[in-house]
């Protein structure tokens, strides 16, 4: 007797569509899952019986998954940089249906200052700023600032600081594909305020510096400093634009060597760009801040319409800044006492691994290099993927055959999840 093709038993489209009508989903994504999951049984990746079961999961998953952040690396790029802060989700979830972000509730009428409530809780926590302006990210602040500044001109800046921000993205060609020229002066390790004396000509239109937040030049380097440019740019009447990346609003002892954006405005800098999703904690977003007058210039420049921002962003960045501490600074000032004894607890509770030293990185556009002390509990590398895989998502870093589990970046109140997650694997 010849045995029966299993595959004929695979349950018909309509049947499953039935069979998961209390999903509350769009019918073309319903019929797409019944199709991958009739496939995979024709496959015999799956028997005919776990075609429903494979709909419903299918139908289940969201792209986007939360993380465990176990890495020790506080802004990671590859899980979505800063997490937002309790407030920040708070008022990200109340501005998701209508919201007065272009409406003047209290005259009924429109209100031409879209954005107010996160530039006011800005220019209140950066008081060297005289305006501010927010657009999607830091390289749409960047091609705003040199477009709008220097449109059919020439930039200069210095070689040392032409940098790629990440899968190829180069900051030149970034500025290079609106009508502004980039002119480079000096060599990669050293610029001269003569270099930038040199260059300046009847067609430049701004000064642009950059800081390198993701590597760092050492040994015999020199670069040129904002007031000493701002001298220089007084005497050609031009621009300074100064590209921070990073997004501290002032000076913060743990990252001794990271600038901050008051510091550069007080320094002289005519407009300062930061992302908002760095070291500030908070959504993808581009600040602008600096002069009156300049950010009028960008607010003008028809580009603004097309990089800016979405009333989330606005909610979310406002409840930020004039919010508590975030989750990143959390991470950055976490007392390795601390993060020491939650390594030890972990350790017991789970019953393997070992409590090693390892230290922290701020990671993303901020302090390159710069260690911050602490500990994780060093695994077996096997443990990797199944964390990695698993439900919730635990990334750990998979370094010199193992994997460490860093609680830096952690909320204390997950721990135990944490534990209950290695257990599983255990
Ligand atoms: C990160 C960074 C950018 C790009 O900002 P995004 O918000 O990622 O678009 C630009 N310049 C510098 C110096 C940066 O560090």
């Amino acid at each position: 007797m010849i045995a029966e093709d299993p595959r004929r038993r695979i349950p018909r489209t309509d049947a499953l569509i039935e069979a998961v009508a209390d999903i509350d989903a769009a019918n073309h994504a319903v019929k797409a899952a019944i199709s991958t999951a009739q496939n995979e049984a024709r496959a015999l990746k799956i028997t005919p019986e776990e075609v429903e079961g494979r709909v419903r999961q299918l139908l289940g998953n969201k792209s986007l998954k939360p993380v465990l952040n176990a890495t020790g690396v506080v802004v990671h790029t590859n899980i979505g940089r800063a997490p937002l802060s309790t407030a920040a989700q708070e008022a990200l979830i109340n501005a998701s249906g209508y919201a007065d972000v272009e409406m003047d509730l209290e005259r009924g009428v429109r209100s031409k200052s879209r954005g107010a409530g996160a530039i006011k809780a800005l220019l209140n926590a950066v008081p060297a700023a005289e305006d501010a302006l927010v657009v999607n990210n830091g390289a749409a602040a960047l091609l705003l600032a040199t477009t709008a500044l220097a449109e059919n001109q020439e930039v200069i800046i210095s070689r040392g600081e032409l940098i790629e921000i990440g899968a190829g993205f180069r900051l030149p060609e970034l500025i290079e594909s609106a009508r502004v020229e980039l002119k480079e002066i000096g060599a990669t390790n050293r610029t001269h305020p003569a270099d930038y004396e040199r260059a300046i000509n009847t067609r430049t239109g701004a000064i642009l510096k950059v800081h390198p937040s993701n590597f760092r030049i050492s040994g015999f380097t020199s670069s040129v400093g904002v007031e000493q440019l701002r001298e220089i740019a007084d005497q050609h009447s031009v621009s300074l634009i100064v590209d921070l990346g990073s997004g501290l609003l002032h000076p913060d002892p743990v990252l001794p060597e990271e600038p901050s954006i008051s510091e550069q405005l007080e320094a002289g800098a005519d407009v300062v760009i930061a992302s908002g999703d760095k070291l500030l904690g908070g959504p993808q977003a581009g600040l602008l801040l600096g002069k009156a007058e300049t950010i009028a210039r960008l607010k003008k420049h028809p580009l603004a319409r097309a990089v800016r921002v979405d009333k989330l962003t606005l909610a979310a960045l406002e409840a930020t800044v004039a919010g508590p501490q975030t989750p990143v600074e959390k991470a950055l000032h976490l007392d390795p006492q601390v993060l020491k004894q939650r390594t030890q607890a972990l350790q017991a509770a789970v019953g393997v691994g070992e409590v090693v030293l390892h230290d922290g990185r701020v990671g993303g556009g901020g302090a390159p290099g710069y260690p911050l002390e602490g500990w994780a509990l060093r695994l077996p590398e096997e443990w990797a993927k199944p964390l990695r895989t698993g439900e919730p998502v635990v990334l750990g870093r998979v370094h010199e055959n193992g994997l460490l589990i860093d609680l830096r970046c952690i909320p204390e109140s997950e721990d135990e999840t944490i534990a209950q997650a290695l257990r599983k694997v255990k």
